[in-house]
């Protein structure tokens, strides 16, 4: 018999986890299925990066390391942030942990009790709602839409604040939609937070680099609402390191704590080469990962030129991310050999099983009316996976 926690049985599996893992098993049983459902760059870590985590290993930096990780990687963050988003903060200020992921949940842990309502804007990265759950908080969801650009607004925002409101959780560039803010649409977000002291913003950059419209802008430069931002950010995307499992947090002192606590109890730090890695990563010049963005906006614009033949693709133009992400609910109601569509998800399921595409359906972001591609593939790819989804919605009456 299995006895499974309520606390485990409250939460769904990572659905861009579980599409990429049905993805695997159908290639493993021949099938050439393109994916486009993990966002992950398909590019190789930066040779620096790799050189200093060859050294640790022959320089043995094989010990536990402090919980928040090695001082000098956390200045080097500091110093980042300093220079790329003109933020103070210490080492003392920061914690590094096994990915952005876990950074979001420490900090989650950390300010969230049962009963606790949490802002969302939708569409919302998947594990917010999920981490959110284990601690027992509220979500309070505000939908956005495409013709914004899928932007919350202030006055948005401030109704939906209730005196039991403590977070906000957003990101941006964001996934799924790559919608980037800009410093006017942050500050007026940042006028309605300071007006209410117990609530904090949990600001996910981890998508900074990957931004098609100039300068990234931090939640956290605001200095009258600084003391409430919870900046987190990482090495996955900017410098293709998913499977190193680096994250970073910034947060005041107070906050930084928690989380150190929190994590010494769940992984103690994260590997002792992947700190020397980031800390290699830190110190490259901004300019040197902007070949990957080039690139990304070349696939987004060859996306959403092919899309444009596809019927029933409404899409916003992405300023940032890898991600594109289509209204298709003129599809549903439509069918092929007896399948409905009756929403996204059942679109990413014919798609999967008739054109052999991967996409992560919106029920993971907070609407399925819509459906995730991920654009961080070859180009090839991209071109051979939007003529097949072509030549499959085309089959649909
Ligand atoms: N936040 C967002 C918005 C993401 O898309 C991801 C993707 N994995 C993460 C956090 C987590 O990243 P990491 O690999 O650093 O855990
Ligand atoms: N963040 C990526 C995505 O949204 C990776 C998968 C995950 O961490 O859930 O696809």
């Amino acid at each position: 018999m299995t006895h499974l926690s309520d606390r485990v049985n409250l939460i769904s599996e990572s659905q861009t986890i579980a599409m990429a893992r049905k993805s695997r098993e159908l290639k493993a049983q021949g099938i050439d299925v393109i994916s486009l459902s993990l966002g992950e760059p398909d590019f190789a870590t930066p040779d620096v990066v790799k050189q200093a985590a060859i050294n640790a290993i022959n320089d043995n930096y094989s010990y536990y390391t402090h919980v928040s990780g090695y001082v000098e990687l956390r200045q080097a963050i500091a110093d980042k942030f300093k220079r790329d988003n003109y933020l103070d903060y210490t080492a003392d200020d920061i914690v590094v942990s096994t990915g952005a992921k876990q950074s979001i949940a420490n900090a989650v842990l950390s300010l969230i009790n049962p009963g606790d309502e949490v802002i969302i804007p939708a569409p919302f990265w998947v594990s917010y709602l999920e981490i959110l759950k284990l601690a027992g908080g509220v979500p309070v969801i505000i939908d956005t839409t495409i013709e914004n650009n899928f932007k919350i607004t202030a006055d948005q925002l401030k109704a939906h604040i209730t005196p039991k409101t403590r977070m906000m959780m957003f990101s941006t560039p964001c996934n799924p939609t790559g919608t980037v803010y800009n410093k006017q649409e942050l500050r007026a977000i940042a006028d309605v937070v300071k007006q209410y002291d117990e609530l904090y913003i949990v600001s996910d950059e981890i998508y900074e680099h990957i931004n098609f419209v100039g300068g990234h802008e931090s939640m956290a430069q605001f200095p009258d609402i600084k003391d409430r931002v919870i900046t987190i950010n990482g090495v996955s995307k900017g410098f293709a390191m998913t499977g190193w499992r680096g994250g970073i947090m910034a947060a005041p002192r107070w906050i930084a704590q928690a989380c150190d606590k929190m994590q010494g109890q769940f992984t103690s730090a994260t590997c002792s080469i992947t700190q020397k890695a980031m800390h290699a990563a830190m110190n490259m010049p901004a300019e040197s990962t902007h070949y990957m963005r080039d690139a990304f906006l070349k696939r987004r614009n060859l996306v959403l030129e092919l899309m444009q033949d596809i019927p029933g693709m409404k899409t916003n133009v992405p300023d940032g991310a890898f991600y594109i992400y289509p209204e298709v609910s003129s599809l549903f109601g439509k069918s092929y050999n007896g399948f409905i569509i009756n929403n996204a998800t059942d679109l990413t399921i014919y798609l999967l099983d008739e054109a052999h595409v991967a996409l992560v359906p919106g029920a993971a972001f907070g609407d399925d009316k819509y459906i995730r591609f991920s654009y961080a593939t070859s180009e090839d790819k991209l071109i051979e996976a939007l003529k097949r989804m072509k030549e499959a919605i085309s089959k649909l009456s």
